[in-house]
């Protein structure tokens, strides 16, 4: 310590480091000012932007220079300028029926002629759409709803039920797990970005992470199924059993762990499909260890993954399910959904939040489930999802680049881009060049992943064969440049 104290450089590179996170919108206005790659209403909108909104604006983690999107309708969007792109951003996974649904948008229409909101109260839409949440979610006992505007809110209410219920304080959550950025929620979500500026987290403290089931990049240099699912052992082995771990001691075992909360899938850490076993693994630890399971299904939910649910996969039934995002056709509303028991422990105003399951968004909701039945939605998540997966397949044996393809349950898509198949040593300019490249041919995707070079395409489930055939071309195009320039 006596030797860092006095090297200079040590707190220089520390003081830079922050000098990075600070004043971001005033260089960012420079850049947008400078560019040469945006045409002039773009330029104009994300000036004024700039000027007015928040410089932790996401969009520029997803592109050098967001489309200011003017107009969705169905699967393709249209920015400021006129231009058309396949969208497989979607609102970032909310508009998972398409943008602007007709059916929906008439239901909402006709809705709001009528009433758009009245606080907490029973309306009809709302208890319908909890009859149809009850109903139609994994496992066969009573269960019950709370209704919130956002994910983050339902984490929030997620843990809050779980603490109150078991009287425990802890959760476990997974490395590369996104659960929201609400002071609440921050610390169940693993991401460095936020938890690098100083405020305290609340419940600083009771968050304990694990390792996901990554196989590619397997935490344990271990290979599927080889591994026996080492990874579920090593959270019992180590988090949940001896005196080494904040979630056990000898007299009393695991005591206060109120929940475990985990993506089915990783969503935002770059679409990361787990072999069904995880899931089942974390269940049988939850089961005798006593705590809850939590499923976040915000982003896998209502047939991303080919099934309404992707927990339903492992054939399990977790204790809570958090859902939001796509599941009200895109209208802001999130709910979890728990076994009876959970929700039915507070006395009346132990919870509220005013606009939480509005008569607008409920109505939206229960259509949106309507036309998954009516319109076969999960049948076409399998068959378009197949189609888009064998199309990545192909180019993966086109290019070297691209490590892994991700896919084979429903329209749930990711590559991950490496410069050596041997070394996995992540492309990540190759990453960016190609997200780029794509954008400004007209297909809009996410890119991100553990080491910022995996691509996630994020189709709405009546994405047409004709966009897929589309972005297919666009991607073929985009990889060949990259090659080009970068190998
Ligand atoms: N959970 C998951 C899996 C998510 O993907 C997100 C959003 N990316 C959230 C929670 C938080 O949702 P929101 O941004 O609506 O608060």
């Amino acid at each position: 310590m006596e030797d860092t104290l006095k090297n200079k450089n040590f707190f220089s590179k520390i003081v830079k480091r922050r000098e990075n996170l600070t004043n971001y919108g005033d260089k960012q206005r420079e850049i947008i000012k400078k560019s040469k790659k945006i045409g002039p209403k773009v330029k104009k909108w994300l000036l004024k932007a700039n000027k007015y909104e928040s410089s932790a604006n996401v969009s520029y983690g997803l592109f050098e220079f967001p489309p200011v999107i003017v107009k969705g309708k169905a699967d393709l969007v249209y920015d400021v300028d006129g231009n058309e792109y396949i969208d497989c951003v979607l609102g970032m996974a909310a508009s998972t029926m398409g943008h602007c649904h007709p059916e929906i948008i008439k239901a909402v229409n006709k809705k709001s002629n009528e009433l758009i909101h009245y606080f907490e109260f029973p309306t009809i839409p709302k208890t319908d759409l909890a009859e149809e949440l009850c109903n139609n979610t994994p496992g066969d006992f009573d269960k019950k709803v709370w209704f919130s505007t956002t994910g983050s809110d339902a984490t929030e209410n997620a843990v809050k039920a779980a603490r109150w219920f078991t009287g425990c304080q802890y959760v476990l959550s997974a490395l590369g797990g996104y659960h929201g950025l609400t002071m609440g929620t921050m610390g169940i979500t693993s991401k460095g970005g936020p938890l690098q500026y100083n405020y305290p987290l609340m419940n600083n403290n009771c968050y304990t992470y694990f390792p996901y089931a990554y196989c590619y990049r397997c935490a344990f240099d271990k290979e599927y199924p080889a591994c026996d699912m080492f990874c579920v052992d090593y959270i019992e082995k180590n988090l949940l059993t001896g005196k080494e771990t904040p979630l056990a001691e000898e007299l009393g075992g695991v005591s206060n762990l109120a929940g475990l909360i985990v993506e089915p899938m990783q969503c935002s850490s770059g679409y990361i499909i787990p072999p069904d076993d995880f899931l089942r693994g974390l269940k049988r630890l939850s089961d005798k260890y006593g705590f809850l399971l939590m499923v976040d299904e915000i982003q896998t939910g209502v047939g991303r993954t080919g099934k309404l649910w992707a927990t339903e996969h492992s054939g399990i039934a977790p204790d809570i399910l958090i859902t939001g995002k796509g599941f009200c056709g895109g209208f802001p509303m999130s709910a979890i959904v728990t076994k009876k028991d959970i929700l039915n422990n507070w006395a009346p105003g132990a919870h509220v939040s005013t606009f939480a399951g509005w008569a607008l968004g409920c109505v939206a909701g229960l259509k949106a489930f309507e036309i998954i039945r009516k319109d076969n939605l999960l049948k076409r998540s399998n068959e378009m999802g197949k189609f888009f997966y064998e199309g990545l397949l192909e180019l993966q044996k086109k290019y070297s680049i691209i490590g892994d393809v991700t896919g084979g349950k429903g329209l749930f898509l990711a590559m991950e881009l490496v410069k050596d198949k041997k070394t996995k040593e992540p492309a990540i300019e190759e990453t960016l060049f190609i997200r780029e490249k794509a954008r400004y041919d007209g297909f809009l995707f996410e890119s991100g992943g553990y080491f910022y070079n995996r691509i996630q395409i994020i189709p709405p489930l009546t994405i047409k064969k004709s966009s897929i055939e589309r972005a297919l071309k666009i991607l073929d195009g985009a990889f060949a440049a990259a090659m080009k320039q970068y190998h």
